[in-house]
C-alpha cells in the first residue's frame, strides 16, 4: 500500500510501504475511514523537531477493524472504532487516574496517514461504536481522536465550568475546539484571541462570545478591559510559544487556571515570577481516551459538529498539498479522504 512518509523539512511523500501486520498480540489493524493532518505534524515538517527519517506520519484516525491480535477482547473485526493519538492500556495506575497520556505501557500512534494502520494496545486505546456510522459522521468522529480531545482537555485542565469566563489563546484547530469544549461545559463568556476572519467566524459558530484581534501587551490590555480589570479564571493556551504563554499568564486572574496543550517551543518560566503570579497550570499531551466515549456520544447524538474545523478535504494521494496548505496557513486543518 501507499502511505505518508516524511523524509526531511517540507519533504513529505505518499509512497509504497509494507502493509501493517499484527506484531504484538495486543495489536489491531484498522482500515481508515478518514485521516487528517495535525498542527503538531508541522513541527517536524518545518524541520523544527529532530526526526529519525523516514518517519511514518499520522496519529489521528478512525476506521473499521480488519484484524486483531490473539489477546484483544474489547474490539473485533467489522467494528467501527476511534482511538486516541496516545496509546494506552487503560488499566495501569496512571490510566485509572485519568491520565492515559502518561500510561506506563503507552506511546504515540504513528502511521495513520495511510489506508491501513496498526494500533498497539487496542483494548485500551480504541473505542467502538454500536453501529457503523453514516459517512457524514466520519469527519466529526475523526475530530474526537485528537483535535477535539485536546481542546477538550485544555478546557478541562483549565477547570472550565458553568458560568466561567474563559480566554482561548490561539485560533488554530485546537484553540477552536477549546472554544467548542468551553461552550459545551457551560462557560458564560468565551473570549478568543484571533486575527483571522475565517477563524473568527468558526470561533463564533463554536460558541465564542468575544474576539480580541490585538496581541502581546495590547491583547492583554484589551482582555483586562473586557473583564473589568480582573482577568479570566480559565485560560486555554493552545499554541506553545513564549509569546502565547505570556499572554495566557497575563490574562489569567490570580487563583485562576491555565490549561496548556500547545507543545512548548521556546517557553520558559521564571521561578520568582511564577511564585508571585499565583496561577494554577496543568497541561501536556491530552489524555483523550478519558473523554473519548463522551465525545463520540455527543457527536453521534448530533450535539456537536467538531468536523467543521476541517476546511480542506483532499484525497490522501495529495497529502503533500495538505501539508503545504497548512504550513502556508491556507487551511486550518486538512482532512484526507482514504476512499479515493
Ligand atoms: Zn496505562
Amino acid at each position: 500500500m501507499k502511505a505518508t512518509v516524511l523524509y526531511g523539512p517540507r519533504d513529505v511523500r505518499y509512497e509504497d510501504v509494507p502493509e501493517p501486520e499484527i506484531v504484538q498480540p495486543t495489536d489491531a489493524i484498522i482500515r481508515l475511514s478518514a485521516t487528517c493532518i495535525c498542527g503538531s505534524d508541522l513541527w517536524p515538517y518545518r524541520g523544527l523537531n529532530d526526526i529519525n527519517a523516514p518517519l511514518h506520519m499520522g496519529h489521528e484516525y478512525c476506521g473499521v477493524v480488519v484484524e486483531v491480535g490473539s489477546a484483544v477482547t474489547s474490539v473485533k473485526p467489522g467494528q467501527f472504532v476511534v482511538g486516541s493519538f496516545c496509546l494506552s492500556d487503560n488499566t495501569c495506575p496512571h490510566c485509572r487516574f485519568g491520565f492515559q497520556s502518561a500510561c506506563q505501557q503507552g506511546g504515540f500512534m504513528t502511521g495513520a496517514q495511510a489506508p491501513y494502520a496498526r494500533v498497539p494496545l487496542a483494548d485500551g486505546t480504541l473505542v467502538a461504536t454500536a453501529d457503523l456510522p453514516d459517512a457524514a459522521m466520519i469527519p466529526h468522529l475523526l475530530a474526537t481522536s485528537d483535535v477535539l480531545g485536546t481542546g477538550w482537555y485544555a478546557a478541562d485542565a483549565a477547570q472550565v465550568h458553568a458560568g466561567s469566563t474563559v480566554v482561548v489563546v490561539g485560533d488554530g484547530a485546537v484553540g477552536l475546539m477549546g472554544v467548542l469544549a468551553a461552550s459545551q461545559m457551560g462557560a458564560e463568556r468565551i473570549i478568543i484571541m484571533s486575527r483571522h476572519a475565517d477563524r473568527q467566524r468558526l470561533a463564533r459558530a463554536f460558541g465564542a462570545t468575544d474576539i480580541v484581534a490585538e496581541r502581546g501587551t495590547e491583547g492583554i490590555a484589551r482582555i483586562m478591559e473586557l473583564t473589568g480589570g480582573v482577568g479570566a479564571e480559565s485560560v486555554l493556551e493552545c499554541v506553545g510559544m513564549g509569546e502565547s504563554m505570556d499572554q495566557a499568564m497575563g490574562v489569567c486572574r490570580p487563583g485562576g487556571t491555565i490549561g496548556y496543550v500547545g507543545v512548548p517551543h521556546g517557553v520558559s518560566f521564571d521561578g520568582q515570577k511564577l511564585f508571585r503570579a499565583q496561577r494554577r497550570m496543568l497541561g501536556g499531551p491530552a489524555p483523550v481516551r478519558r473523554f473519548l466515549p463522551d465525545l463520540m456520544d455527543r457527536v453521534l447524538k448530533g450535539a456537536i459538529r467538531p468536523g467543521k474545523v476541517f476546511d480542506l478535504v483532499l484525497p490522501i494521494a495529495q497529502v503533500a498539498e495538505g501539508y503545504r496548505a497548512m504550513d502556508e496557513r491556507r487551511a486550518i486543518k486538512t482532512l484526507l479522504r482514504v476512499d479515493a
